[in-house]
């Protein structure tokens, strides 16, 4: 293999961008009891303790660990402004969104000859798991769409820029996100103005008003906000904040809608995380149901 084909190690931590959420699943196992859709699922749990949450950290790959380290010294509150400038005025591409999933299936895992799902199946699985439960269109179009951001990986993007959980920037961290340890490297961590808890930010001034990390979420929700429910919009831009729908952090910068529509990204939650099999669903079947769901709610071509 030449350079322009390995991945570099120290930039790309990551076999895969599956190692990412399979660590998510270590930290936040399937419930026994509770079916993959069941609305009352918990937030927070209160038996769990400190030093469990600790041990998902220990018990980490190395891989991830350094994937985290990255992403927490680098996703400051002034890289977060500079890819938003970079990437909100949508002048890369102009596709449709089967079209955008079939770009982001270029994302193939070369590297774990165990892995032979590819984001696509992730996709249709979430979709199609939705779709079982018996919930309405946009949510099952919601649960098909949900991780296109990770295009981004395909414009250049380093893996922490795309994937890991998000965190506002801008105002103190919670010990609450995952290795927040690594914040240390942070340079906003030295900087009085973004380490009050609400920082540059107004107590209860909405989410809307806040930065968080940027990746993948944040990129489709602008690429999208136009055309989905509110409610879609919250589970697409929010489903990689775990301090927030999981660990019950940063309520203090919410809006009371902010709080509501979270019940929407916990139900979420569970379809992305729970739903992936090694059943390959079939594209080529499924894919007229799908592109008739599509044209219900987006135009043919959206810009990325
Ligand atoms: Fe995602
Ligand atoms: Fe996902």
């Amino acid at each position: 293999m030449n350079s322009a084909t390995t991945p570099d190690r120290t930039k790309q931590p990551l076999d895969n961008l599956e190692e990412w959420e399979d660590f998510l699943k270590t930290r936040y196992p399937e419930p026994v009891a509770a079916a993959p859709a069941a609305p009352a699922f918990k937030a927070i749990d209160p038996e769990k303790k400190k030093e469990e949450f600790r041990n998902y950290e220990a018990d980490a790959r190395p891989t991830v660990r350094e994937f985290y380290r990255l992403n927490h010294r680098h996703q400051t509150f002034d890289f977060v402004q500079a890819k938003k400038r970079e990437y909100l005025s949508f002048d890369r591409k102009k596709m449709g969104i089967w079209e955008a999933m079939e770009f982001l299936n270029n994302l193939v895992d070369d590297s774990d000859p165990d892995t032979d799902l590819s984001q696509l199946d992730h996709l249709l699985q979430a979709g199609e798991q939705i779709r079982h439960d018996g919930h309405p269109g946009w949510f099952v179009l919601t649960g098909l769409i949900h991780d296109l951001g990770k295009i981004l990986c395909l414009f250049g993007e380093p893996q922490w820029a795309v994937v890991g959980d998000t965190f506002p920037v801008g105002c103190a961290y919670s010990d609450k996100v995952v290795f927040p340890q690594f914040f240390a490297d942070n340079p906003d961590s030295q900087e009085p103005k973004y380490q009050t808890p609400n920082g540059i930010y107004e107590a209860g001034c909405g989410l809307d008003k806040v930065n968080l990390s940027w990746g993948h979420d944040e990129y489709l929700y602008q690429v999208t906000k136009d055309y989905l429910p509110q409610e879609a919009l919250y589970m697409i831009r929010y489903h990689s904040f775990y301090a927030a729908h999981r660990e019950g952090q940063y309520t203090h910068l919410m809006t009371d809608t902010d709080k509501q529509m979270f019940d929407w990204v916990r139900a979420f939650n569970p379809y992305d995380l729970y739903t992936k099999s090694h059943e390959k669903p079939d594209a080529k079947a499924l894919r007229p149901y799908y592109e008739d769901l599509i044209s219900q709610y987006f135009p043919a071509t959206l810009r990325w």
